[in-house]
C-alpha cells in the first residue's frame, strides 16, 4: 500500500450543524447519524480510515457549506474564526496525521484575507477550502481581488468544493437523480471555476492557486474546446485558457475512483498536478485507496500523485 496525503477529508464542529444540515434534507436519518459520528471524530473511527486505506496525513477541511451561506457579515467572521481555532485544537492533539484547511468568511474580502493569513502564520494551516459561491457571489467578483492579492502574495492554495448552485438550473428541473453530487455539483463548480479563468483572476494575480476536487470537475477533458471557443468569441485573456488551468489549477482524485479520468487529468494537466483525497467520510477512504494503490501508474507517478505531490504543494513539513 502507498504511503498517502489526503486532501479533502471534512469534520463538523460544534455550532455548524445548521449550515451542514441544508445539503442533507433527503438523507436517510440512520445514515446521517453515522455520517455526523464520523464527521464529529478525530481519534478512533478517523484514524482507523485512514490506517486502513494508507493514509499517513489528513488535511481537514469543514464539511460544507458553513459560513458561505451565512446572511450575516459579522456573524459568518466570527463563526469562521472559531471553526478555524477548533481545528487547529485539533490538528495540535494529532500533529503527526492532521493538517488543516482554513474556513473563511468571503462575504468581506479583507476580513477573509486576514483569516487565511492568521491561519497559515498562527494555526500552521496550509491553505484554505471555500465551499463555492457565498450568498450568490462567486469568487471572481473584482470585489474579492483584495482577497486573492492576498491568496497570491501567501502562496495559498484554495480549495474550491462544491456547493449548491444558488437557483436549481432549469435543465435540471424535474430530475431528482441529477441533483447535487450526480452532475448538479460538477456543472456548479466547474463553471465557477472557469469563472476565475476567463474572468481574469489568474492574469490579475498570476500568483494565485486553485484546488479542484473530482478529478477537475471535467475541465481537463475540455481544455482544447475551451481555447477554441475562446478565440472564436474574442474572449480577452493574456493566454488561452487552458495555460490558467494548466499552471494555476491542481487536481484532486476525490469522489473519482476510475482510471479514464484519471488518465485524462494526467495527460491534460501533468500529474505533477493530480494529488490523492479520499473525500471522508463522504466516500469510502478504502474504496479510493484500493482504487489509487492498483490503477495502472508507474511506482513513481504514484507515488507523486499520493504523497509527494501533496507535500511539496502545500509546504507540508512532513
Ligand atoms: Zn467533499
Amino acid at each position: 500500500m502507498v504511503s498517502k496525503i489526503a486532501l479533502e477529508e471534512h469534520f463538523l464542529c460544534p455550532g455548524f450543524d445548521d449550515y451542514w444540515k441544508t445539503t442533507v434534507a433527503d438523507v436517510d436519518p440512520a445514515v446521517l447519524a453515522k455520517v455526523v459520528a464520523r464527521l464529529s471524530d478525530f481519534d478512533d473511527l478517523r484514524l482507523q480510515s485512514m490506517d486502513s486505506a494508507g493514509i499517513a496525513r489528513a488535511v481537514l477541511s469543514l464539511a460544507g457549506p458553513g459560513v458561505q451561506i451565512e446572511r450575516d457579515s459579522a456573524t459568518a467572521v466570527r463563526n469562521a474564526r472559531a471553526a478555524n481555532d477548533f481545528l487547529a485544537r485539533e490538528v495540535q492533539r494529532r500533529p503527526d496525521r492532521y493538517s488543516g484547511f482554513a474556513h473563511l468568511p468571503m462575504q468581506d474580502a479583507k476580513a477573509a484575507a486576514d483569516e487565511l493569513e492568521r491561519s497559515m502564520r498562527d494555526l500552521g494551516f496550509c491553505g484554505a477550502m471555500i465551499n463555492g459561491h457565498t450568498n450568490g457571489q462567486y469568487l471572481d467578483d473584482p470585489a474579492l481581488d483584495p482577497f486573492w492579492e492576498r491568496a497570491a502574495a501567501l502562496g495559498a492554495p484554495i480549495y474550491l468544493h462544491p456547493a449548491d448552485p444558488p437557483a436549481l438550473f432549469p435543465a435540471l428541473a424535474g430530475h431528482r437523480g441529477l441533483r447535487r453530487a450526480t452532475w448538479e455539483w460538477t456543472l456548479e463548480t466547474g463553471t465557477h471555476a472557469l469563472r476565475l479563468v476567463f474572468g481574469g483572476t489568474f492574469d490579475r494575480f498570476p500568483g494565485a492557486k486553485l484546488v479542484l476536487g473530482h478529478m477537475g470537475e471535467t475541465l481537463p477533458y475540455l481544455l482544447w474546446r475551451f481555447d477554441s471557443r475562446a478565440k472564436l468569441y474574442g474572449v480577452k485573456l493574456a493566454k488561452p485558457p487552458s495555460d490558467y488551468i494548466k499552471q494555476n489549477i491542481v487536481v484532486t482524485t476525490s469522489g473519482m475512483c476510475s482510471t479514464e479520468p484519471l488518465n485524462c487529468a494526467i495527460a491534460a494537466l501533468g500529474h505533477r498536478h493530480v494529488m490523492f483525497a479520499a473525500d471522508y467520510p463522504f466516500e469510502s477512504a478504502d474504496e479510493a485507496a484500493e482504487f489509487i494503490d492498483h490503477t495502472p501508474l508507474s511506482d513513481d507517478v504514484r507515488a507523486d500523485i499520493c504523497f509527494n505531490n501533496a507535500k511539496s504543494f502545500f509546504g507540508l513539513k512532513i
